[in-house]
């Protein structure tokens, strides 16, 4: 097994492994025992810049090489992510947190986008329309847009990352990534991977960092389109500095995702769901569910069960094979939660089980409990913020129309879920709730990669989602030729 620990990370240019031109690191660490796995270097504009012009020089051959031939490297990526499937699941582990089997399900997620992508061939294909006039013709062609910048965040270290890079480069471009400062191992072995598949120099180049490496991406004018993925903040102003430089933008951000629970569900089956989602990656995932809205009928029946349930949440680290759920990412994200658990009860939400009694003393890793809150109101903080953490919201409500209500007052607008066995519910549900991604008796409704990842509102900015064939436009322009031939 190829785990590296204890080293001092380094940028990927045009093929080589490159030390970057800053002295300024950060220590990414394995948040389930505090352990340092390794420095990552916080990298600077020069960097970036030797990047791109890498990108920029690939980006000439590249854009010419055959479809097929570009298609036939996704396949051998593909076919070596399965080899690794399971080291690089222990990586995401070892990083982030999460158990080793949502570790094999973020691969498995990886591994579909690349699949989609391999489709290239097809994906890529034009249109004609002979006779638009008499003897007249006019064409569509596709093709890439150049270099591609792509920002991601630290929950999904694996599946974010191939959102983007392999579509955008079976479509001709090449790319510029910069991982997460905080999950940066998981990049590297892709890198890797896919060198190891065929991929020509530059092609794929990563630039470790923070804001530095970020800005350079947003000011660089040989970036064409940038995507990102991460906070809603951050999003918004990725969104509007990367529009004010003329580049493309997709900017997918945060959530605050609704359960709603009707009386005539299947209780096991909502409250399997609702703990997977509320509780599992420690509910750091954009489609988790961070609120349950349950009607009165059952609320009381409901809330003692889910209690019940969340008291069996083994948490430890994700390594072992029993555990559920693993911790937050670092100690000052646990910190941050910690405020919102006191801000939840100065509110006078009801603390109905309190995560934080679930850690043991010197505990090293960051752990916090399942936290689940009680007759949260929709006025509260705590149901307004994205906390990004095992923290539940429970909304008592009378009927459907009033869950709805209030879910759509959420300035985010991920997912929404519906557990309920009235078809007539579903379809009103369907129909009038403002999220972009729903599921029904589905606890994580997120869409394959042949289907666009559609957030609405505050959780995302821009036009053209990532993944399916909105990916696919995003990362290419059209030319149109119209013909007469005397
Ligand atoms: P984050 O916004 O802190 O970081 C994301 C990326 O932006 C990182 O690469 C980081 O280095 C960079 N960054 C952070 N602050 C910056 C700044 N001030 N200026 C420039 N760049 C900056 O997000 P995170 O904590 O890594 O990830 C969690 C967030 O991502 C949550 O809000 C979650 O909902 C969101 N997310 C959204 C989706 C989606 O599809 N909508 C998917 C996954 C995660």
């Amino acid at each position: 097994m190829k785990i590296k620990t204890n080293k001092q990370l380094k940028n990927y240019i045009n093929g080589e492994w490159v030390a970057s031109t800053s002295g300024t690191t950060e220590k990414v660490f394995n948040p389930a025992t505090g352990e340092v796995l390794a420095e990552v270097p916080l990298s600077t504009k020069e960097d970036v810049d030797l990047a791109v012009k890498a990108a920029a020089e690939a980006f000439i051959t590249w854009k010419k090489t055959p479809v097929p031939k570009r298609a036939r490297i996704l396949f051998s990526f593909q076919q070596l992510i399965i080899k690794h499937a399971e080291e690089l699941a222990m990586l995401i582990t070892k990083e982030n947190g999460k158990n080793l089997e949502e570790a094999r399900g973020e691969v498995q997620r990886g591994l579909e986008c690349v699949e989609f992508a391999a489709g290239a061939p097809t994906l890529m294909m034009g249109s004609v329309l002979p006779d638009i006039a008499s003897d007249m013709e006019s064409a569509m062609y596709r093709y890439p847009i150049g270099v591609v910048g792509g920002i991601t965040p630290f929950n999904f270290p694996m599946m974010v990352p191939c959102w983007m890079f392999p579509l955008a480069i079976s479509c001709g471009n090449t790319f510029v990534l910069k991982p997460s400062e905080r999950t940066p191992l998981l990049a590297e072995r892709l890198v890797e991977l896919f060198t190891e598949a065929g991929l020509p120099n530059g092609v794929l180049n990563i630039v470790h960092g923070a804001q530095d490496v970020v800005n350079g991406i947003l000011e660089h004018e040989d970036i064409k389109a940038v995507s990102f993925v991460g906070s809603q903040p951050v999003a918004e102003y990725i969104y509007k500095s990367a529009a004010a430089n003329g580049k493309r933008v997709q900017a997918l951000a945060g959530a605050k995702n609704h359960s709603i629970v009707l009386a005539d569900c299947n209780i096991d089956k909502a409250i399997q769901g609702i703990i997977g989602a509320a509780f599992g990656s420690a509910g750091e995932r954009c489609m988790a569910c961070a609120v349950v809205t349950v009607v009165d009928e059952i609320a009381n029946e409901f809330v003692e069960r889910l209690v019940q349930a969340a008291n069996e949440i083994k948490m430890g680290n994700g390594i072992d094979p029993d555990v559920f759920m693993g911790p937050v990412i670092r100690q000052s994200h646990l910190h941050r939660v910690k405020n919102y658990i006191e801000l939840g009860e100065k509110e006078q939400a009801r603390l109905l089980r309190d995560g934080r009694i679930d850690v043991r003393e010197n505990e090293k890793g960051y752990f916090l409990g399942a936290t689940i809150f009680d007759h949260v109101t929709e006025e509260m903080q705590i149901w307004k913020d994205e906390i990004f953490a095992p923290v539940l919201s429970i909304v008592r409500v009378k009927d459907l129309e009033e869950a709805i209500s209030i879910a759509n007052k959420s300035e985010f607008a991920n997912g929404a879920v519906l557990y309920t066995s009235s078809g007539k519910a579903v379809r009103q549900f369907r129909e009038t709730i403002e999220a972009g991604m729903l599921g029904v008796n589905v606890n994580i409704p997120a869409p394959m990669a042949f289907f666009p990842f559609s957030g609405w509102k505050k959780s995302f900015y821009g036009d053209l989602h990532a993944n399916g064939k909105d990916g696919v436009e995003f990362f290419t322009r059209k030319k149109m030729v119209t013909s007469r031939w005397f």
